[in-house]
Parts: C-alpha cells; sequence; structure tokens
C-alpha cells in the first residue's frame, strides 16, 4: 500500500491524462488486464467453429441473461443502446427450448480454455428457475474440462427479494460464486428509485428490503456495492462520503463509482445515447475532487492501478477497510479491440450464438443452431 494520499490536482487541461500519469506514479501496484499484441505468453490459442484464433488472457464468458426484460427501466441502461450496424439486439432475445443444449455444445467447444464466468445481460435474478438451471449447465462444464478461474454475478437484486432469494443465494454458493457486483446507485431510496426505476411491485425498490438483502447476501459473498456516477445522483465529494457511509453501515466490502462508458460514433442517437450524455459525471474529476477534499477522502490509500482492455481504476482503501473503486471505461477501445481479430470477450446469446463481442449476430465465433460451422 501507499503513503496516505495527499493530492494536487494536475493544473493541464487534459484532467484525466494528467491524473492517469499522476496515479501511475504514485500507485504501488498496476495491473495491466490488457495483454500486448506481441505477448505470446498472454493468448490461449482457441479453435472453434473451424478457424483458430488467439484468446485474449484474461476472457471472461457471459451467458447474456435476457429470458425476461429487466426488473428495473433505468434510462441509462446501456442494454438499450443500439449501433449503427444493426441486427436484433441481445435484450430483445429470449432463449427457447433449445437453449441449454446450445450452451452446452458452446462450451463443450472451449473445454480446456482458461475461463471466468462473469453473468450479466438483463437481470440474472428476474427469472430463478432459468438462473438455477443455468448454474448447474456452468458447474457441469467445469467438471467436463472448461478451466474457471473466477466466477461473478452482477445483479439489481431484485431476485433475492422474492420468495425464492434464499434459494438462489445457496445455489450461488454451491457454485462458488467469488462476489456480487450489486447496484444500487443512490443510498436515498426514494433517490435510487427515480434512477432505476424498478417496476411496480418489485420488493427490492423499498429501500429497507435492499438494505436487508445487502446484509444478507454480505454474510454469504463478498459484495461490491456499483453505484453509476450522475445527474439527479452521486456527483459531488459530499455524496461519495455519504455514499461510503450507507455502504459501510450496510456490510458491504467495496464501492465502485463508475462512470457511464464513453460512447463512439457506432451509436445511433437514440433516447438512451442522449440520456447518457446529458447526464455524464465524469470521473477523472470527481476523483479529483475527492481526493483534494479531506473531510471526504481522509485516510484512503492507493492499493493499485487497473488499466485494463477499454477501461482503468483506481483501487484505494478507507481507514476502516471499505475498498473503494474509481471506474471508467471506453467503447471505442473496446470496439476496437474486438475488431483486433484476437478474441478478448465470450458471450452466449439466446439465438444460440457464441459471440466475440456483446451483438448478436457479430463477431459469431460459434453457431449452435446450425450444422455447418461458422466463418468470420
Ligand atoms: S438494472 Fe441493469 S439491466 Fe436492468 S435496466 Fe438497470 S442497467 Fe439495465
Amino acid at each position: 500500500m501507499d503513503a496516505f494520499v495527499s493530492f494536487h490536482p494536475p493544473a493541464t487541461a487534459s484532467h484525466e491524462a494528467a491524473l492517469l500519469d499522476t496515479l501511475r506514479a504514485r500507485a504501488p501496484r498496476i495491473v495491466h488486464r490488457a495483454p500486448e499484441a506481441g505477448d505470446d505468453a498472454r493468448f490461449h490459442p482457441l479453435l472453434i467453429g473451424g478457424r483458430s484464433w488467439r484468446l485474449a488472457r484474461p476472457t471472461t464468458f457471459t451467458p447474456y441473461a435476457s429470458s425476461r426484460p429487466c426488473s428495473a427501466r433505468c434510462a441509462f441502461c446501456s442494454e438499450n443502446l443500439r449501433t449503427e450496424r444493426g441486427g436484433v439486439p441481445a435484450a430483445r432475445l429470449r432463449p427457447d427450448g433449445g437453449y441449454f443444449a446450445g450452451l452446452g455444445r458452446a462450451l463443450a467447444a472451449l473445454r480446456g480454455v482458461p475461463l471466468s464466468w462473469s453473468l450479466s445481460g438483463l437481470e440474472n435474478t428476474d427469472d430463478p428457475a432459468w438462473l438455477l438451471r443455468l448454474l448447474d449447465t456452468l458447474r457441469a462444464a467445469e467438471r467436463d474440462g472448461v478451466v474457471i478461474e473466477d466466477r461473478v454475478l452482477y445483479s439489481n437484486g431484485a431476485g433475492f427479494a422474492h420468495a425464492q432469494g434464499a434459494v438462489l443465494r445457496d445455489a450461488l454458493l454451491r457454485f462458488g460464486l467469488g462476489w456480487i457486483e450489486l447496484s444500487r446507485h443512490h443510498h436515498d431510496g426514494a433517490t435510487n428509485q427515480a434512477l432505476m426505476r424498478f417496476r411496480a411491485g418489485e420488493p427490492i425498490a423499498v429501500q429497507a428490503v435492499f438494505e436487508r438483502v445487502l446484509a444478507t447476501l454480505a454474510g454469504a459473498f463478498p459484495v461490491r456495492l456499483v453505484c453509476l456516477l450522475q445527474q439527479g445522483g452521486v456527483r459531488t465529494p459530499h455524496d461519495v462520503a455519504a455514499y461510503l457511509a450507507w455502504a459501510r453501515a450496510h456490510g458491504a466490502g467495496t464501492v465502485i463509482f463508475r462512470e457511464f462508458s464513453q460512447l463512439d460514433d457506432s451509436y445511433r442517437d437514440n433516447a438512451t445515447a442522449r440520456h447518457l450524455q446529458a447526464a455524464r459525471v465524469p470521473m477523472a474529476p470527481l476523483l479529483q475532487a475527492c481526493l483534494a477534499d479531506t473531510p471526504t477522502s481522509a485516510g484512503w490509500l492507493i492499493e493499485s492501478l487497473t488499466e485494463g482492455y477499454y477501461f482503468w481504476n483506481l483501487r484505494l482503501r478507507t481507514g476502516d477497510g471499505l475498498q473503494v473503486v474509481f471506474e471508467r471505461s471506453d467503447y471505442a477501445a473496446m470496439h476496437r479491440r474486438h475488431a483486433s481479430g484476437d478474441v478478448y470477450k465470450l458471450v452466449y446469446f439466446a439465438n444460440g450464438e457464441l459471440c466475440a463481442g456483446w451483438e448478436p449476430g457479430h463477431e459469431v465465433l460459434l453457431d449452435t443452431r446450425s450444422p455447418e460451422p461458422a466463418h468470420g
């Protein structure tokens, strides 16, 4: 760990670049998540769909959850972004009777490949029967030779507040879940509901219910609370301090403050894209302001700086042990990597396609419904 943070904001116009330079010099540990193209040791050979690929390590596999529309309706939901190249969006696909057989075929093609399970998409816990069968299928794949390093669930918590919540929690324990990233974008219940807009009748919208779910989950797994910075939500050092105090009081071990992903011009100008533009709160200036604000950051220690293939984050530790992460991502960088010819991400969609990115119909590695291998 570094010494206690004392920070003087850089005076250049390019705040983020200057901040990153400062942090690179200060962080006791820098993690490079993305391999350089020439670093063969960081790639795993992958033969799939009749073609050879290089798989960048570490790579996560996401069985994209879309069996039901999400229990929330966040105006900033990236699942409602649309790219110019078109196709049916993942969020609109629903699994049919062949879904799990196809998933089994995709996983069989990945035997021996080092991966991590990253359970995301829409809300995994909205359909408990689907999630329980998914966990069984993934465990069977592990027994069958898929090599798994980490297991993470991204959730808004909704399903844990329903009758089967304890069943899901126990199944995730048996699954060996490493941690949960639990979305809650404000520490005040009414403000959070204005941002996340849970559907009528969802118990998780109620602050006391969420806090009970959080405490229960935190008793079973490491819980990382995810707070998207935004207008109308957390956007000042005072907000950050209040969120951390609330998170600490309810058992979270980590809080991640994340900026809306930076879009590139491949996205259509729809309502979601306009909202992301209008409500964005840049992470770098807020981080600078927090570090310069003694009441907020007194006692914080810098632990590490991670530079990923399309994101970077700074991990800090508060004086009483809470981990705080500030994170930013850039979809232009993600798209450049996904178009590089190497594989950085694996997503299995409800239409049976295994893809090297987030769009069904594009970067298809294997179409489990096709009798012929996919090419291109
Ligand atoms: S909880 Fe997640 S998937 Fe659901 S609407 Fe909000 S951002 Fe989208």
